[in-house]
């Protein structure tokens, strides 16, 4: 297995390069992926958290002149923010969804259907939204490699939280295309890479159609608070206090899915729900 050892560089396929970022932790696994794709021109993937070391790692691994563009898979605060600290350092273009939540202005907006032309590969470029609304996957065309950012994962499931753009209904719908696409491996924002992706696309939606279930068999015996539905899915399992919590963000994101499709009423976190 390549070496996952925070801010030591690992050749994963001859154009791809992996860095962990050095924050674990119970949403992060081993820390945050960044991905170096190419070798005369450079594109990052996620370049992290705001962390010097790990900025000065990014750059390390290439003459800072090749990196070329950094790549956002998303937004959120472990994937997004050292983007300013790496522009500074490179000079590299930044290329993102959207102007929002962005540390610096980006200089092309790209989505659905777009590609990075490098000397040496093409990526294009997927507008995946589900575990936040901005969110893009990247799929390297010669060696088939889909970078999955916060959409699918090793050794955990992505959070859906409503709070940071997530929404259940979208997720399932990214899933089922993602599962769809000709790919060989997968390349996540946390956790070593997938030999497997179809397997794991599909153990992602049966852990979530499974979840879906067994919300809906609790109300069915009883209306019941999103805390109480936490203990009795969730009681039994030593999760860290973090992990409870966000296991309410989950079923809450389950709940106004199944309320969209009229199964459930109920609505937000202090509210009985019940199955219609
Ligand atoms: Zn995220």
């Amino acid at each position: 297995m390549p070496d996952m050892t925070p801010e030591v560089p690992s050749a994963l396929s001859p154009l791809v390069r992996r860095i962990v970022a050095s924050n674990p932790g119970p949403f992060t696994g081993p820390g945050t992926n960044t991905y170096l794709v190419g070798i005369d021109e450079v594109a990052v993937i996620d370049p992290g958290p705001n962390d010097r070391d790990h900025i000065d790692a990014i750059v390390g691994a290439s003459m800072k002149e090749r990196v070329r563009w950094v790549l956002l898979t998303h937004t959120h605060p472990d994937h997004a923010p050292g983007v300013a600290r790496l522009v500074k350092q490179t000079g590299a273009e930044v290329l993102a969804f959207s102007k929002k939540d962005v540390p610096v202005t980006p200089s092309r907006i790209i989505g659905e259907g777009d590609a990075i032309e490098g000397t040496e590969f093409g990526l294009e470029v997927l507008h995946t939204p589900g575990h936040s609304a901005n969110h893009l996957c990247f799929v390297l065309e010669e060696e088939r490699v889909l970078f999955t950012g916060d959409t699918v994962f090793d050794g955990m499931y992505s959070v859906i939280n409503r709070a940071s753009g997530g929404d259940m209904g979208t997720y399932l719908r990214t899933l089922e295309r993602l599962r769809k696409l000709r790919v060989s491996r997968i390349a996540p924002g946390h956790g070593d890479v997938l030999e497997d992706p179809k397997d794991r696309i599909d153990d992602y939606i049966a852990h979530r159609k499974e979840r879906e279930r067994q919300v809906l068999r609790l109300l069915k015996k009883n209306p019941m608070k999103i805390s109480e539905m936490v203990d009795a899915l969730y009681g039994s399992q030593d999760l860290h206090p973090k992990l409870i919590e966000a296991a309410g963000w989950q079923i809450n994101a389950h709940l106004v899915k199944l309320k969209a499709e009229g199964k459930v009423t109920g609505s937000g976190v202090k509210s009985v729900w019940k199955a219609s």
